[in-house]
C-alpha cells in the first residue's frame, strides 16, 4: 500500500522531530495536540530545526519551504481522519494512548495503519482495544528524530505482513534504518538502556557519585556521547520514570525497580530539559548539576 498522507498525535519532542522528518521525505502530515502552545511550539522548533539543516546544506531553503508547507497543525483528532498511517505520539501513559484510538476509530478509512512511538508500552495491548490488530503495530523513533539512524519495528501478535512492509518502506523513505523488535516490554534499546540510567541514578541516590562523576565516568570510562544523567534529562525523566515502571510490572523481576530518587524528581515536576530543571538545571546559562 503507498502511504502519502501521515497523522502525527503529540506534538512534544518526539511529535514534532516526526512530523519534521515525514514533512522533508515529501509525506503530508496532519500533527495534532491537545494543547495548543504545544503545537505553536512544535512549528517554531520544526523550523529551527530545518534552518539548521539548511545551513548545513543537508536540505535546500526550497526544500524547507515545501517541507514547513506540509506540517499541518490541528487540535482536532478527528481531522486526521485521512490519514494513511497514524503515528501516535503523546505522552507515555497506557490509558492517554488507548483513549488517543478509541477517539480516533469512528474517523478512519479502513486502509489506515495505526502506529505508536511508545517506548515500551505492549503493542499487542494497544491493538487490542482498536478494530485493526492486523493493521497495527509500533513505530518507534529516537530523539532527536532528525539527527538518529534507528527505528524500532516492533510486531504486535496480530500484525500482518503488509502492514509491517508498509511502516518499512516509510521507514527507508525517511533515509533511517529499521530494526526488528519482538512486541516485549520496553523492546529492544530501552530494555537494555533504561536500566542503565536508573542504575545511574541508584549510584548518585546511594552517593557513590556526584552527578558531574557519574556522567564523567560513563563518557570518559565508557565512551558513551552522553552521562546518563544527562541522557535522562534529555529523555525526560516522566518517561524514564514510566519505562521503568513498564519493565517492572511487564517482567516481574525485582531488578527493574524504579530508584526512589528518580520518582522524587519526577514528583517534583523535575522533568529534564523539557521544564527547565532535572539532573541539571537549564535555566542558566550552563547546565549545573542539582545534586
Ligand atoms: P512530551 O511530554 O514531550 O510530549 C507529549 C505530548 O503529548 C505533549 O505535547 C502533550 O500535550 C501531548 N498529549 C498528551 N495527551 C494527548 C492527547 N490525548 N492527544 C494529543 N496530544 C496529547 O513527550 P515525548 O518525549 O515527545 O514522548 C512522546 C512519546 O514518544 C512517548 O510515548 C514516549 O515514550 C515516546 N518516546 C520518547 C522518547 C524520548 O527520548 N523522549 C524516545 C522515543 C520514544
Amino acid at each position: 500500500m503507498d502511504i502519502q498522507k501521515v497523522g502525527v498525535v503529540g506534538a512534544g519532542q518526539m511529535g514534532n522531530g516526526i512530523a519534521h522528518v515525514l514533512a522533508v521525505a515529501g509525506y503530508d502530515v496532519m500533527l495534532n495536540d491537545l494543547d495548543e502552545a504545544a503545537l505553536t511550539a512544535a512549528l517554531g522548533v520544526i523550523q529551527k530545526n530545518m534552518e539548521r539543516q539548511v545551513s548545513r546544506n543537508l536540505i535546500t531553503q526550497d526544500e524547507m519551504t515545501l517541507a514547513m508547507g506540509r506540517v499541518n497543525p490541528t487540535t482536532d483528532l478527528s481531522s486526521l481522519g485521512a490519514s494513511d498511517l497514524i503515528i501516535e505520539s503523546a505522552t507515555e501513559r497506557e490509558t492517554v494512548k488507548q483513549a488517543i484510538f478509541e477517539s480516533l476509530l469512528p474517523h478512519l478509512a479502513p486502509h489506515t495503519i495505526l502506529t505508536s512511538n511508545t517506548s515500551s508500552i505492549s503493542i499487542t495491548r494497544l491493538a487490542s482495544g482498536t478494530d485493526r490488530p492486523e493493521r497495527f503495530m509500533g513505530f518507534h523513533f529516537m530523539n532527536p528524530v532528525p539527527i538518529m539512524q534507528l527505528v524500532e519495528l516492533i510486531r504486535g501478535i496480530a500484525t500482518d505482513k503488509e502492514t509491517y512492509d508498509a511502516c518499512l518502506k516509510v521507514v527507508e523513505k525517511l533515509g533511517k534504518t529499521a530494526a526488528s523488535a519482538e512486541d516485549f516490554p520496553a523492546f529492544i534499546v530501552n530494555r537494555i538502556l533504561m536500566p542503565m540510567i536508573n542504575e545511574a541514578v541508584y549510584t548518585l541516590y546511594e552517593g557513590v557519585g556526584s552527578v558531574r562523576s557519574i556522567d564523567l565516568s560513563m563518557k570518559l570510562g565508557a565512551n558513551h556521547p552522553m552521562g546518563p544523567l544527562e541522557l535522562a534529562d534529555f529523555i525526560g525523566l516522566d518517561t524514564c520514570l514510566a519505562i521503568m515502571n513498564v519493565l517492572h510490572d511487564g517482567l516481574a523481576d525485582t531488578k527493574y525497580r524504579p530508584c526512589p530518587l528518580l520518582t522524587k524528581y519526577v514528583e517534583a515536576g523535575w522533568l529534564g530539559r523539557k521544564t527547565g530543571r532535572g539532573f541539571y538545571d537549564y535555566r542558566g546559562e550552563e547546565p549545573v548539576p542539582t545534586r
